[in-house]
């Protein structure tokens, strides 16, 4: 089922997720309704969060990795510092050049079951990893932007926005 995707400014992606403690079919169908709700949104990760359930877990398929679940998703950085053009489901329609990623990641998470599992991540799935686990503790990646750039993307947001709820009205 695909769910309605929280956007900024909406307070409840600034609130911090808490862990998953309770691996049974509740889980597996929030985790269907991720997987769905990312793909219509043709987006290449998707935290909890962000359809408003505050749970320590996120979806991803970046290119031809394959589809991760991470559940309590922790990392370590091993990378190099990356610009990227970055953007997000939950701030929808622009997309600012970023450079507070690192290229190369391991994770650490627990799979459907309950049982650990660590992978590495390269490139722009390190930076989804990053993204996505900002997203977990509340932050969005327009919070490390420099106040400049952060104003500037607002305030293309913010007039994206606008359009749409123009179009809205039209129709
Ligand atoms: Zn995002």
């Amino acid at each position: 089922m695909i769910r309605e995707i929280l956007a900024h400014p909406d307070p409840r992606l600034r609130q911090v997720s808490r862990p998953v403690e309770r691996f049974d079919d509740e889980l597996r169908s929030l985790v269907d309704d991720m997987i769905d709700t990312m793909h219509d949104a043709e987006g290449i990760g998707l935290a909890a969060v962000q359809i408003g359930v505050h749970l320590r877990l996120a979806v991803m398929k970046v290119d031809e990795n394959p589809l991760r679940i991470m559940i309590n998703p922790e990392y370590e950085k091993l990378g190099e510092p990356m610009e990227l053009d970055e953007g997000c489901l939950s701030v929808p329609g622009v997309r600012e050049k970023t450079k507070s990623r690192v290229d190369r990641v391991h994770v650490r998470a627990l799979d459907l079951e309950g049982q650990p599992y660590e992978f590495e991540a390269n490139g722009l799935e390190a930076a989804c990893v990053q993204h996505e686990c900002d997203h977990i503790d509340g932050h969005l990646y327009v919070d490390c932007l420099s106040n400049v750039r952060r104003a500037r993307v607002l305030k293309r947001y913010r007039r994206e926005r606008e359009r749409a709820a123009e179009r809205e009205t039209r129709d």
